[in-house]
């Protein structure tokens, strides 16, 4: 079966949104189709095994959504990737560069080992920040990188271009 033409005919295109010019990937009817969410979750599982993951990181907030049955699928444990300010315990954090301004994402660091090999997932990679700075994250975390998989990258934006040198030899999926 054609998953990803599947998965790309459950995306709706929303013009204007979060601003004007802007052609926002809404994933929410591919989330209200139980077909193509689960076809979604088996890839990533796949992905998963293939590349020996031992852990699933999703990114705040979309991420969290398409990560969480991955990891259960996949026979994982789940760690989330959120916005500065939201967890509770001991954090790593890690500042990156938007279009205006700049981000800062943090990971308990106590949910990695040394030992775990990390699989990165997101919906959409756009121009690659968030996705670069969760794979320093992980990094600086002391675990290794299994890989990074996103649903659908945004490919005129060049994210591809960021994230592979952080990537450092690691398999990237754009479903
Ligand atoms: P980046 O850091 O690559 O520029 O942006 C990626 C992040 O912004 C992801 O966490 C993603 O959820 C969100 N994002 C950016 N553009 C879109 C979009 O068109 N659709 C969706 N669903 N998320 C987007």
């Amino acid at each position: 079966a054609d998953v990803a033409g599947l998965l790309l005919s459950r995306i709706r295109d929303v013009p204007d949104y979060p601003r004007p010019g802007i052609v926002f990937k809404d994933i929410t009817p591919l989330l209200a189709d139980p077909e193509a969410f689960s076809a979604l979750t088996d890839e990533l599982a796949a992905f998963c095994r293939r590349h020996g993951a031992t852990k699933v990181v999703g990114l705040e907030a979309r991420g969290f959504i398409l990560a969480a049955p991955v990891a259960v699928r996949a026979g994982l444990g789940f760690v989330p990737v959120r916005k500065a300010g939201k967890l509770p315990g001991a954090t790593l954090s890690q500042a990156y560069e938007l279009e205006y301004g700049s981000a800062e994402i943090e990971i308990h660091a106590e949910d990695l080992t040394a030992d775990d090999r990390v699989l990165v997932i997101d919906d959409v990679l756009a121009t690659g920040g968030t996705a670069e700075a969760s794979l320093r994250l992980i990094r600086r975390s002391g675990a290794r990188v299994a890989g990074l998989a996103v649903l659908m990258e945004l490919k005129f934006l060049d994210g591809r271009e960021r994230v592979l040198p952080e990537l450092d030899g690691a398999p990237y999926q754009a479903l």
